[in-house]
């Protein structure tokens, strides 16, 4: 059996080496009665440090470590398709460069896969994370649950294995906009999940700022289906019937007791509610419009600049 880990990587140079390391001693021959075979693919996502250079060292000394490296940096996403896609392994596990996910429970993962189950997800408490986040997190996976058709789950990332099976069909899936998250939950197929504790970044730095997971978090709402632009219509409609009562009302208290007050303030809230309204649904509608003419342009989701994985004439989309 061989297992692919597939490790994405932007500016990882105060870690790598301590995560070939490590994982070689978790996948090693001296692990233990058992030892795969395995292959660690990183994807070096256009750092600007030298996490190649110390990839390509690691490559030459040891021939089970492979990379990818991509002309410059298109996100944590692409260079995870990247990696699926350059996998060859009966299974893959995906994991972070920076061990917040723990290589020790990659043994675990694949004896459930061996099992008989397609993915074997790993979800994490939030131990040791800043309480703002966590209740942000925890609001944001409330609202997302209502809106979206799959089930996303606090705690779950993308520290999975997945069959080849599974493996297949996300490749298979060739939108622009990928949103992970979404893609794993609705590929389906027999799902185990593991939990571990919080682990803290080793070394390096966060490359999530607030903008980048506000965008993450706006991706997640949208590209999964259209009930956002359904809200807005409903939101339209109960605005026109709610504006007919109040004309209504208006009207027979004007027939009734003439003009009276000059009305500036209810002017005012109903050129601001109308607006307000009128401005969110033409931003959803951007969002929209503005992934489709992604999609349409079908551009490839990265470009390689260099690679050792043998016979890499494989799909770059
Ligand atoms: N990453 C990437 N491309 C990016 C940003 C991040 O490949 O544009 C990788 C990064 O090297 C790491 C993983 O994605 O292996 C998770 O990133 P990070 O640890 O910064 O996120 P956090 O753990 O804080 O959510
Ligand atoms: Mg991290």
């Amino acid at each position: 059996m061989l297992l692919s880990v597939i490790i994405p990587c932007f500016n990882e140079s105060a870690v790598i080496e301590a995560t070939v390391d490590r994982l070689r001693e978790v996948l090693g021959e001296d692990a233990g009665k058992r030892a795969y075979e395995y292959e660690l693919i990183f994807v070096d996502d256009g750092s600007s440090d030298d996490t190649l250079e110390k990839l390509r060292r690691a490559a030459d000394k040891d021939a089970c470590v492979r990379f990818v490296s991509f002309s410059r940096n298109f996100g944590k996403e692409a260079a995870m398709l990247a990696g699926l896609q350059y996998s060859s392994g009966d299974c893959a596990v995906i994991m972070d460069a920076d061990l917040q996910h723990p290589p020790e429970l990659i043994p675990e993962m694949v004896t459930w896969f061996e099992q008989g189950y397609d993915q074997v997800i790993a979800k994490r408490n939030r131990k040791g994370d800043k309480k703002r986040a966590t209740l942000m997190a925890r609001l944001y996976y409330r609202i997302v649950n209502h809106i979206v058709d799959v089930k996303m789950v606090d705690g779950i990332g993308d520290f999975r294995l997945l069959s080849r099976k599974a493996v297949n069909a996300l490749t298979s899936m060739q939108e622009y906009n990928r949103f992970s998250k979404g893609l794993f939950s609705w590929i389906g197929f027999k799902e185990k999940i593991i939990e571990y504790e919080n682990q803290q970044r080793v070394a390096g730095e966060t490359k999530w700022s607030f903008k980048r997971l506000l965008s993450y978090g706006i991706d997640g709402l949208i590209s999964f289906n259209n009930k956002p632009l359904r809200i807005c219509f409903v939101m339209g409609g109960l605005l026109v019937i709610f504006s007919f009562v109040y004309i209504l009302i208006t009207l027979i208290q004007i027939l009734m007791h003439g003009v009276d007050v000059p009305g500036y303030f209810t002017t005012i809230c109903a050129i601001l509610i109308i607006g307000g309204v009128q401005l969110i649904s033409v931003g959803v509608l951007g969002e929209y419009i503005g992934r489709i003419y992604y999609e349409v342009k079908g551009r490839p989701h990265y470009l390689v600049q260099d690679t050792n994985v043998p016979g890499s004439g494989n799909s770059e989309d």
